[in-house]
């Protein structure tokens, strides 16, 4: 099943206890797409300004798999760009700033070429963009969505209106509590299903992993676990953990329970290559035969045989 992804391409400014990184490749948008082409070919719409370097689009092109005919290049505009800082334990970040550059113009067009995709992902990005976005796909494709703490304070009526038409959500544990005013991760979850999306809630727990709620059950899966030294930045495990997971739905052809279980297992690989490096540098040193082989190692991990 073919798998488009909108959401931001941007420059990204980054501050850890590990070091730092200032204006690399980044939006959440690249590390989708980053991380599912490792899987599946991914189609790309999105927007970038005239300050966009020359650099960071060679750096998406040289991902085979990625399609960036949906990528508009605005030369009168600026390009979004965000910067964060991760506090010690690298657990918890603070936003320093968001430039919304061309968030703030008219969403980009989804290309004829890409109107008969069948898996869609509105990565974070303003609700109203993803709206259109969802609303220039006649066909009615498998749409999932994700969304930030800074959508949910400044736009929460937009993205209300997008999460009761979609399939589902990818969001994370603060998110979900700050939209729903629930303390407990289930509860929340359990609570945007009930108003918003058709079929599921996906709820990341960082280092402590994810749960699915589904309308036909839950089910959970722990973080790959690393020690510390492998953890150098985390930015960007959100988008490459639904990098992963719509990858797997796509290439699987259905969006069952079971289906999305182990979407859930190929997410947390691919997330817990990113955290290695800076930006997208570990994405873009990948192969398949890593993949497989954390993926078989996960999987030996966290397998249990009945009765014992
Ligand atoms: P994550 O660590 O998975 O939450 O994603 C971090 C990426 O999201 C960075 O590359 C940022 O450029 C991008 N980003 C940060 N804030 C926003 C926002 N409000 N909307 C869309 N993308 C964002």
């Amino acid at each position: 099943m073919s798998l488009t992804v909108t959401g931001t391409i941007g420059i990204d400014s980054l501050h850890a206890p590990t070091g730092e990184a200032t204006n690399v490749l980044g939006g959440s948008c690249a590390y989708f797409a980053a991380a599912a082409s490792q899987l599946t070919p991914v189609r790309v719409v999105g927007a970038v300004g005239g300050d966009w370097p020359e650099a960071h689009e060679k750096q998406l092109r040289a991902f085979r798999n990625i399609c960036l005919d949906g990528l508009e290049r605005r030369p009168s505009s600026q390009t979004f760009a965000w910067g964060g800082r991760y506090f010690d334990n690298m657990n918890r970040r603070e936003t320093l700033f968001t430039r919304l550059g061309v968030l703030e113009e008219a969403p980009p067009k989804v290309p004829a070429k890409y109107q008969d995709s069948k898996t869609v992902f509105l990565a974070n990005t303003h609700p109203l963009v993803q709206l259109d976005l969802l609303r220039q796909f006649p066909n009615r494709p498998f749409v999932v969505c994700d969304t930030m703490d800074l959508w949910i304070n400044i736009a929460r009526p937009e993205l209300t209106n997008l999460l009761s038409e979609v399939d589902g959500v990818i969001l994370n544990d603060e998110e979900a509590m700050q939209l729903t005013e629930c303390r407990n991760v289930v509860t929340a979850g359990r609570k945007i299903l009930k108003s918003g999306p058709r079929s599921f809630v996906v709820v990341k727990k960082g280092e402590h992993g994810a749960i699915l709620i589904h309308r036909d059950g839950v089910a959970s899966v722990p973080a790959y676990p690393a020690d510390e030294a492998q953890v150098v930045d985390p930015t960007g495990a959100g988008d490459t953990f639904a990098g992963g997971f719509m990858a797997h739905v796509a290439r699987a052809g259905t969006h069952d329970f079971d289906t999305l279980r182990h979407a859930m297992a190929w997410g947390t690989v691919l997330a817990s290559f990113t955290i290695e490096s800076f930006g997208l540098d570990r994405l873009a040193r990948l192969d398949a035969g890593q993949i497989d082989d954390r993926y078989r190692g996960f999987r030996a991990m966290t397998a249990f045989d009945s009765n014992r």
